[in-house]
């Protein structure tokens, strides 16, 4: 376990708030996750796919034309829009399904909201040959056709939930009633640095490969750290993995971007860590959006992958601890973002990603220009390029 944690605790944050047979699931993951973690022939076939399935590493580009333009301080762009099916969410579906495979479990269930979630865990159970299936809120269903179709095209079964408000939050409710019915046969596949332990260290180790690589080839590059990391913040995986393999390095400064929305006053965004409060959602304890009631509130982003009221609870304690400071971007801003990088690089970045570079475009002006930016590209934004489109009619 890393220094800023203990017993799943990072500070106040994390912890297990769940029901008793599940935390039995849990315990047992985390002896598995813990046996395995170190063990070099489970690294090296990790290593395997991470080469030759994903096509890591992904490349540290070195973005001239936008730095120029902003005339401040260098740009890079770590490329995990690069891997396999689009964005950094592959790294830890194959770790975790690698994990099932290990505890001799032949059926991956998951719940996906936009689905890109979804689209991972059924590419790893196609390629692992695992019976795959997906919980995925009516609503959601409709919204992401194409998704549901990519996810059966794989081999996936795709349950539409008929309860509640038919999204997220239901489609979490079903997977996790499924995991308590059929936990010996059956693993619970997590997309993000959140849920209740041991999910959020799990996680974070395998999406650590991103910032393992970016300190290999900036030092490569520049021979020398970084002076900001940059990555946008919803669950918190892919912001995490880039920062900490850099946590002991004071020098090294983070900010992790939030989906501002329709902008923080108007209650309309999903940054809990900007405007929200220390709660217990989903199983954990963590800055979230809550209601009086005690229900998660409705929450609102351009970028369907950064709409979640939570977030994980690693960055709860950087925030508070101050290891890490964390901004809000709009969607007009993301979305200036987005048309700017693709102008001016040829890269068509996530919308998620785009709140990162467009913290960047704002940072970089008022830097010297031997200051070094590294953007987490966090995935590609060709699954956005209909809505964008759809936009501007
Ligand atoms: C899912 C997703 C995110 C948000 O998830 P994190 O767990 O916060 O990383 C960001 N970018 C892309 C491209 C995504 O698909």
């Amino acid at each position: 376990m890393s220094k800023v944690e203990q017993r799943g605790f990072f500070g106040e944050f994390g912890g297990a708030y769940v029901p008793e047979q599940l935390q039995e699931v849990l315990t047992k993951l985390d002896q598995v996750f813990e046996q395995y973690k170190e063990d070099p022939v489970f690294i090296e076939e990790l290593h395997y796919y991470f080469n030759d399935y994903v096509g890591r590493p992904s490349p540290l580009y070195y973005a001239e034309r936008l730095s120029n333009q902003l005339g401040g301080a260098k740009i890079y762009l770590k490329r995990e829009d690069l891997n396999h099916t689009g964005a950094h969410k592959i790294n830890n579906v194959l770790g975790q399904a690698l994990l099932a495979k290990r505890m001799g479990l032949k059926r991956i269930i998951a719940e996906t909201g936009a689905g890109q979630h979804g689209v991972a865990t059924a590419t790893a159970s196609a390629m692992f040959g695992l019976d795959c299936v997906i919980y995925m809120g009516e609503e959601d269903t409709k919204r992401q056709q194409l998704n549901v179709f990519r996810m059966e095209i794989l081999g996936a079964k795709v349950i539409p939930v008929k309860r509640g408000k038919r999204t997220l939050k239901d489609a979490v409710d079903a997977a996790l009633e499924d995991l308590i019915e059929n936990y010996k046969d059956t693993f619970y596949l997590l997309g993000s640095a959140v849920g209740p332990h041991p999910y959020p260290t799990i996680v974070k180790h395998f999406q650590s490969v991103i910032g393992q690589e970016a300190r290999r080839q900036i030092m490569d590059k520049e021979n020398r750290l970084p002076d900001y990391l940059i990555a946008a913040v919803g669950g918190g995986s892919n912001a995490i993995g880039l920062f900490a393999p850099f946590y002991e390095d004071k020098e090294v400064k983070m900010i992790g971007v939030e989906p501002g929305g329709k902008g923080l006053s108007t209650g309309l965004h999903a940054a809990p860590l900007n405007d929200g409060e220390p709660s217990v959602i989903h199983g954990f304890r963590t800055y979230a959006m809550m209601k009086e009631n005690g229900e998660p509130k409705e929450t609102h982003s351009i970028a369907a992958g950064l709409d979640y009221p939570g977030v994980g609870p690693e960055h709860s304690f950087y925030k508070d601890t101050g290891r890490a400071d964390y901004v809000a971007i709009n969607d007009d801003e993301a979305l200036e973002a987005f048309h700017r990088l693709s102008q001016l690089e040829g890269i068509i970045p996530a919308l998620e990603s785009s709140h990162a570079v467009a913290y960047a475009m704002k940072l970089a002006p008022i830097l010297d220009k031997d200051k070094i930016i590294i953007i987490n590209l966090s995935g590609r934004g060709d699954k956005d390029v209909q809505q964008v489109y759809n936009m501007n009619r």
